[in-house]
């Protein structure tokens, strides 16, 4: 027989796209248009439905950029259409292509109630079935004017990123407002014909069922009367029935859908405009649930839900009743989508936390699941976060995008630093917004890498990023594939029935061990430096807060903050969503962020002013508070002592080139150039500078990846190099130096100290930065031979290689750590500490003495002008620490005290800690009293060098009993104070108070 795909395929495409489709609204009428602009930001539904309306006619301009124009759409359905279905096409003037980055709307009655959201693949509401002739139609639509930021030709600047750069000139052009019926027939011809067009397309050509469906098509097509399609659907569904019907092979791919929509917290739009994205998807995914029965949506985020509970009640009253139906399923347990390679231990834990507890507190509902299909790599801290969270299982696919090394399992056991394994799924089908398109599934079964030992997978199936969820016609779809030849079988659940069945069909899946670290998006690590800033400062100031509020509430009866903390908790875990702390959002999210965080540190600052007053009361002379996790200068790990001088003494000496600063530990040279071109370690006799190098060097490289800017550095921007050797000034101050430097557009001024009875040179530098596309690095090459190096990640370490023997390793050239990365050789090692950064690498060279120099450079500043123009522009200010002869402990202890500095206040009380440990190697990260307001103390801690530990705990309060707790603070069973850790260990106890 002749081979007539091509001819097939292309009379399929086009008899679909000018006759079938067009068919299914055979007659339609226009509606009335109206309009109200708001005049700036978003109004309460009411004031929008009673706004006076003008008139506004289709092919119109509306809708300037971020506004908000509430139309009224008014008909009357003709007497001719009675007992059909009839519903409205709202076409605001949407671009398919691009469902979620674009105007949205979100359709209400008269009586305020919601009744669906309205995106470019879903602009349909329904009316009436069967219709009556005669019926009045009136509806009022929330349209938002949110502008194309990610367009056709992406990652161009643009000033529409910020409702104060983008103008008035509208956006959108009304395009059809119109009453219609719908030809149920003929829509489901359309989703026969995809269906089977589609899985047609992605059989073997050798194969028969290939010929089997296109024979089948070629005769639905023949019986279309292309003048008189509605009246000829039905023949043609007939002859689609019999390949519809023949079922799967045993062997086929099980593929488990869940109804999604992946919507970004904050992204290409502000914060304010999540809240209303969430209101509409939702209420499109509750009225989809009401109309197909077997249908599951499953929904992350409890800070989303909170907001629908906020500021839509209407629409969070459905998801309630949704959700109480088990059809609506709160997913993932955590407080955002978060990133999770930046987050601090108490942070990421927090996460699970809040989020668990509002699914619990809300709905009932405890989540076993950590649902982040699209965060930009995992910390190898997450697994024992989730388990003592109480949830077992972990999804995301994002690992799918790495640009080198392909993953080679789908399914398997997840380790983290301590050992704690964790059940991982990755979808096959390599998206978060399946859309049931025959590819896709095809994709998924041919994709999944544990054919043989397993055969099932998860599609989070419909519109996201900016949301839209699932449609109808997906739904339609996956029916078509629920049991069907050359298909992978397809059925709606709920995650956690894909996890149970998963699980028990492969209880022994193989082990990655490690942080999955995604081969992309490394950039996120350094922009918006300022969020970055704003986030590590934020967490240390919440471990302050609770650990005074909490001392003063146990010794003084001071009033324990728990509202306050509660809000501003959720502010902070808001702000670490995968688009905000990577830096990867619009500028007004990043301005808005930096004045949240502004406010953050103010409220915080005040709880652990009036704690620490009512703690040092109000006698004679002034109180030094150590919130750090170990004691310093004589002053009790979380505790105070009276102030004063705790001895020894730095010089600072002019050289022939420069100074020499040295105290009882190190001497420091620093160059005319201001670079540190030695510190020696007086007890160990060693330097740690690499000879001929100088440490303390700024390095400024090009800075333009092939795409995504604010997320990607590209490896190439290693090729040039301009090292800042010039200053402008380098003069003494107390304790050190000060140095002045110009570049570019650019001024750096830093401060080298090096305080007395300290091993640790510290370099404080403040840049006013002007640079653009640009990357920023601080290097300091040492003279330190090591295979590895340790950087700190949530409650632990982990080890990354310092060679690139492997495309893996070498695919790692910037990497996430918190306060510290530390090297070192047998018996002697350096860390590099900071207050504010997470971007660093980590390079080797070998001279030609055969000395090895390993280079540590912490990533300053970027700036990327996509997405926006403006990133990382001004002032910023960033700590670092060179801290030598430092074992891990060490790094840990130098890692704390730089983000928790002491605090001097007036008073004469010195403050006993509520609790101490005898090993400084078990490091407290939260002393809190319990979130159930029962006064009773939590006290989280973990073994912090990765070995094993017995120590004691001593608290200094009266108390009842002491339990060990899940990270909600759930007793899990009674619990000593004399304490066996294992590596990393993490533990939560809670001390009833009497
Ligand atoms: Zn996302």
């Amino acid at each position: 027989m002749h081979d007539d795909r091509k001819l097939l395929e292309s009379r399929l495409k086009r008899v679909l796209d000018e006759r079938i489709r067009p068919a299914v609204y055979p007659e339609s009428v226009p509606l009335q248009v109206e309009v109200w602009v708001a005049p700036d930001e978003p109004v309460p539904v009411a004031e929008g439905i009673a706004a006076p309306r003008s008139p506004i006619a289709v092919g119109e301009r509306w809708g300037r950029p971020w506004g908000t124009s509430w139309l009224t759409v008014s008909g009357t359905v003709p007497d001719a259409w009675a007992g059909r279905t009839v519903e409205a096409i709202l076409d605001l003037g949407f671009d398919r292509n691009m469902p979620g980055f674009q105007c949205e709307g979100l359709v209400y009655r008269p009586d305020g109630s919601p009744v669906k959201g309205l995106n470019p693949c879903n602009s349909w509401v329904p009316v009436a079935s069967p219709a009556r002739g005669g019926e009045e139609v009136l509806l009022h639509v929330e349209a938002a004017s949110n502008p194309v930021i990610l367009d056709y030709h992406p990652f161009l600047p643009t000033d529409l990123g910020d409702k104060d750069t983008a103008g008035d000139e509208p956006q959108y052009t009304l395009a059809r407002m119109d009453l219609a019926v719908l030809d149920e027939e003929v829509w489901n011809l359309v989703m026969d014909l995809e269906v089977l067009g589609e899985l047609m397309a992605e059989l073997p050509v050798e194969g028969a069922r290939r010929w089997e469906i296109a024979r089948a098509i070629e005769r639905a097509l023949d019986a279309v009367d292309l003048q008189d399609v509605n009246g000829t659907a039905a023949a043609a569904r007939e002859r689609l029935a019999g390949v519809l019907a023949t079922p799967a092979e045993p062997s086929a791919h099980r593929l488990t859908a869940v109804g999604h929509a992946h919507i970004d917290s904050a992204w290409l739009w502000p914060l304010r405009e999540t809240v209303r994205k969430v209101a509409r998807t939702t209420a499109n995914m509750t009225a989809l649930l009401e109309q197909e029965p077997g249908f599951v949506y499953a929904m992350s985020q409890a800070q989303q839900y909170a907001w629908i509970k906020e500021h839509r009640p209407e629409v969070y009253e459905r998801v309630k009743k949704a959700v109480s139906e088990g059809r609506f399923v709160p997913a993932g347990g955590m407080w955002v989508e978060s990133d999770t390679n930046m987050p601090g231990s108490e942070a990421m834990a927090r996460q699970f936390v809040h989020g668990k507890r509002f699914f619990l507190q809300e709905f009932g509902v405890e989540n076993e699941e950590a649902w982040l299909p699209d965060t930009f790599g995992f910390a190898a801290g997450l697994p024992q976060i989730i388990k003592e969270a109480g949830s077992r299982w972990l999804l995301t696919q994002k690992i799918s995008w790495s640009q080198v090394n392909t993953f080679p399992h789908h399914t398997f056991s997840w380790e983290g630093i301590d050992g704690t394994r964790i059940f991982t799924h990755f979808p096959p089908v390599d998206t978060y917004n399946c859309s049931m398109k025959g590819s896709e599934i095809a994709h998924a079964a041919r994709n999944f890498k544990d054919k043989g030992v397993a055969g099932s997978s998860l599609a989070p199936t419909g519109w996201g990023d900016g949301g839209g969820g699932t449609t109808r016609e997906m739904v339609a779809k996956a029916a078509r594939m629920r049991d069907l030849e050359g298909s992978a079988r397809v059925e709606w659940d709920r995650p956690a029935a894909f996890f149970a069945r998963a699980q028990a069909e492969y209880p022994d899946p193989p082990v990655w061990v490690g942080e999955l670290y995604l081969e992309l998006h490394r950039g996120t690590l350094t922009s918006q430096a300022r969020t970055k800033r704003g986030n590590r400062r934020s967490e240390h100031l919440l471990h302050e807060a609770e650990l005074w509020a909490a001392t003063a509430a146990v010794r003084t009866g001071f009033p324990y903050p728990y509202a306050d903390l509660d809000r501003i908790w959720k502010t902070v875990l808001l702000h670490q969503f995968h688009d905000i702390l990577p830096g990867s959002s619009i500028a007004w999210v990043h301005r808005e962020a930096e004045l949240t965080y502004a406010a953050v540190a103010a409220e915080l600052e005040a709880i652990i002013d009036a704690a620490q007053r009512a703690l040092a009361g109000d006698g004679p002379g002034s109180v030094t508070f150590n919130a750090a996790p170990h004691a310093r200068r004589g002053v009790p790990a979380g505790g105070a002592a009276p102030a004063g001088s705790r001895g020894g003494a730095t010089t600072v000496t002019p050289a022939e080139d420069g100074y020499v600063l040295a105290n009882d530990l190190i001497r420091v040279t620093v160059d005319g150039r201001g670079l540190v071109t030695s510190v020696y370690d007086l007890a160990a006799e060693r330097e740690a500078i690499a000879p001929g190098q100088a440490a303390n060097l700024l390095q400024v490289h090009p800075d333009f990846p092939n795409m995504w800017d604010a997320w990607d550095v590209d490896r190439f921007y290693r090729n040039t190099v301009t090292d800042l050797t010039d200053a402008d000034e380098v003069s003494p101050v107390p304790d050190g130096v000060a140095v002045l430097r110009s570049f570019g557009s650019s001024k750096v001024r830093q401060r080298l100290v090096l305080p007395p009875g300290a091993a640790r040179l510290e370099i404080h530098t403040e840049v006013d930065w002007h640079e653009t596309e640009k990357f920023m690095k601080l290097a300091f090459p040492l003279d330190v031979h090591a295979e590895r190096y340790a950087a700190e990640t949530q409650y632990g370490h982990v080890f990354r290689p310092t060679h690139t023997n492997t495309s893996w390793e070498a695919a790692k050239f910037e990497a996430c750590n918190h306060r510290f990365v530390h090297l070192e050789e047998p018996g002697w090692g350096l860390a590099l500490v900071n207050d504010s950064t997470y971007g660093h690498d980590v390079t080797r060279t070998v001279r030609a003495d055969g000395g090895t120099t390993t280079t540590v450079r912490a990533s300053l500043l970027r700036a990327p002008r996509f997405p926006d123009p403006q990133t990382d522009q001004g002032t910023h200010r960033f700590s670092h620490a060179l801290v030598v002869g430092a074992a891990v402990g060490d790094a840990v202890r130098e890692g704390y005290a730089i983000n928790l500095p002491e605090r001097t206040v007036p008073g004469g009380n010195p403050v006993e800690p509520l609790v101490t440990v005898d090993d400084d190697a078990v490091v407290i990260t939260a002393v809190k009293l319990a979130d159930d307001g029962s006064g009773d103390v939590v006290v989280r801690l973990y073994e912090s060098r990765g070995g094993r530990v017995r120590a004691r705990l001593t608290p200094s309060f009266p108390f009842d009993g002491v339990t060990e707790c899940d990270l909600l603070e759930r007793p899990r069973g009674e619990a000593g104070l004399d304490l066996r850790l294992r590596p990393f260990q993490l533990r939560t106890l809670r001390f009833s108070i009497v």
